[in-house]
């Protein structure tokens, strides 16, 4: 099974973004768990969520992934910083318990001039305060491009992460292919050495969804400026090669290119008509 989707407002519910997916032909989308800068969350509302399940069952929807907002960083030198991640994120999973099959995709974070040792056992700390043995969201690390104090843009980093969890099967990875690039691994030039890289330093059991963007900018730039799929610096071809990967069938595909619903719709075409 293909699942291919984009990220969505969820400022109508999830009703809502289950029509919305299902008019551009996407069966998985990411949501927002809040607004991404803000704080303040929405209640879960039991009837969008369960006329949603009736819709996602009956039209095919795979698994979706929530992600965190981008302002919280449970690894800043602020302490009150820290707090308000755990706070966010423990909230944020308290309410994604009334959605089945759903992924919790987070960046890991900045550790802000502490040193990347410091950021990642405050990370793992933070992971450990929130995880509860009954929850049922998969909580992913995203890889990221490694762009300032930003943890995340090398493997071994995430491995760290994982290995410090004490809950660490409920941990996995998230792979946003602008992120990898821009953090050195030639997902473009030669894709099955970095899932190669990927698996002995992670493990591909870990790997649970990819982002699926282009990069305005080349191989180890560090920048994450994301570009609509062919039209950066990863190409065209590139994603057919990812897609099509027999590593990563059945993960659910998410676009986060620069792009309204149209451009989304357009992209969806694209990928499926490059799917074999
Ligand atoms: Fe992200
Ligand atoms: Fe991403
Ligand atoms: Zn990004």
């Amino acid at each position: 099974m293909f699942f291919i989707g984009c990220h969505l407002s969820s400022s109508k519910g999830f009703l809502a973004m289950g029509q919305t997916a299902l008019s551009i032909h996407a069966n998985t989308f990411q949501f927002f768990t809040r607004n991404p800068r803000g704080s303040r969350a929405k209640p879960v509302d039991p009837a969008d969520v369960a006329a949603f399940l009736a819709m996602r069952q009956e039209a095919g929807i795979g698994t979706l992934v929530a992600h965190a907002p981008y302002t919280i960083n449970p690894c800043s030198a602020d302490q009150r910083t820290r707090e308000f991640a755990r706070q966010t994120m423990a909230d944020d999973l308290d309410r994604l318990e009334a959605l089945p099959d759903v992924c919790y995709n987070f960046h890991p974070g900045s550790h802000t001039g502490q040193g990347t040792e410091a950021g990642i056992a405050q990370i793992a700390g933070t992971l450990n305060a929130i995880l509860l043995p009954t929850q049922r969201t998969a909580v992913l690390l995203e890889t990221m491009a490694g762009k300032g104090t930003e943890i995340g843009g090398r493997f071994e980093e995430l491995r760290e992460i994982l290995d410090r969890v004490t809950l660490t099967d409920r941990m996995g990875v998230c792979l946003d292919t602008c992120h990898v690039s821009d953090a050195g691994y030639d997902v473009a030039g030669d894709l099955d050495a970095v899932l190669t890289a990927f698996d002995k330093v992670i493990g591909l059991t870990r790997l649970r969804a990819i982002h699926i963007n282009d990069s305005l900018n080349p191989v180890g730039a560090r920048k994450d400026r994301h570009a609509r799929i062919g039209e950066g610096c990863l190409g065209r071809e590139a994603f057919a090669r990812i897609i099509n990967h027999p590593a990563l069938q059945g993960l659910p595909f998410i676009l986060e290119t620069p792009n309204e619903l149209p451009g989304y719709a357009a992209e969806i075409a694209l990928l499926k008509e490059m799917k074999r």
